[in-house]
């Protein structure tokens, strides 16, 4: 017999199954277009594209010519935001409740005199996004522990985590600040979707022999999952079915299946169903974990959006 462990959570989160539904509810009625890839994950996207769902990339392309346009859920710039605020364009602004959280006490904390430190990476679209939230120059991304020594002295800090970073690695970076010695202000912004997920993983992956990571190459929440497992077992990352390896798995009996955030249910399935087509013993499905207890509404009532 060989147990299948998967996550009561896995796959998409509530913010992604919004932006994904909203698009395509409106794909049914006209023209839509989104502004960059609404969530990262490549076969989804190719889904939307094939619902005549169009991807751009300047806003300039921006028009009012009959399209309805999708905010992705990493958001956008302030100004580009407010640019279509005030412009005829149809828009939905399908940016994560948990990120326009992060904006805003960027926004709040800068204008109060706190420099910002953002851990994240600075070119992901969320980052980019909070970034322009800042109301100082006084605004800095750290990747890692050691980057900030390398921050000027300034009086008070506020420090945030892009979204989808490892909350452990956070904490560490924020014991960097303190030690410094500075006025420091911490906003834990760490998805608590993804932080269950990481916990969820992590069990996963303690009851397996190896551990197959599903989700997007861009996708930077599946990527701190497979550093979860592969911490802890043999685990391999996969977009799709396709690249799964029967070798892997051919002579071991507890598999794990993590996914991403932004994995479709499909590809989840796809992947547990060649599981069972390389197995020749009986595959049972073993649930790990608690259903969380977010929504997309029970989020934006807290934060608005
Ligand atoms: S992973 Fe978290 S922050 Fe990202 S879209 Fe999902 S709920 Fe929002």
């Amino acid at each position: 017999m060989t147990l299948v462990y998967i996550g009561e959570n896995s796959g998409f989160c509530f913010g992604v199954k919004r932006a994904i539904d909203k698009t395509l509810e409106l794909a049914e009625k006209g023209k839509v277009k989104t502004l960059g890839y609404v969530i990262h994950n490549e076969q989804a996207v190719r889904r939307l594209k094939e619902k005549g769902v169009e991807i751009i990339e300047n806003p300039e392309e921006l028009d009012n010519n009959g399209a309805f346009t999708v905010i992705r859920t990493h958001g956008v710039k302030k100004d580009l935001l407010e640019k279509l605020k005030s412009s005829n364009i149809n828009f939905f602004d399908a940016t994560c409740p948990f990120v326009i959280r992060s904006q805003r006490i960027v926004e709040k904390f800068s204008d109060q005199g706190y420099g910002i430190i953002i851990f994240g990476d600075p070119k992901h679209p969320e980052v980019v996004g909070v970034v322009s939230y800042a109301k100082t120059e006084n605004v800095f991304v750290v990747q890692k522990p050691e980057d900030v020594s390398n921050i000027p002295p300034i009086k008070k800090f506020l420090v945030v985590s892009q979204t989808t970073q490892k909350l452990d690695e956070f904490i560490e970076i924020v014991k960097k600040v303190i030690e410094r010695g500075f006025e420091v202000r911490v906003f834990n912004t760490v998805c608590e979707v993804t932080v269950d997920a990481q916990k969820e993983a992590y069990e996963i992956a303690k009851l397996s022999d190896v551990v197959i990571v599903v989700g997007g190459k861009m996708s930077s929440n599946t990527d701190k999952l497979y550093k979860v497992c592969k911490g802890i077992t043999e685990s391999h990352k996969v977009e799709t079915a396709e690249e799964l390896e029967s070798e892997w798995i051919t002579n071991r009996n507890k598999i794990g299946v993590v996914a991403g955030t932004s994995t479709p249910d499909w590809i989840i399935k796809d992947v547990i169903n060649k599981i069972k087509s390389i197995k020749s013993d009986k595959v049972e499905i073993v649930r790990v974990g608690q259903k969380n207890r977010y929504s997309a509404e029970s989020i934006l009532e807290e934060f608005g959006s």
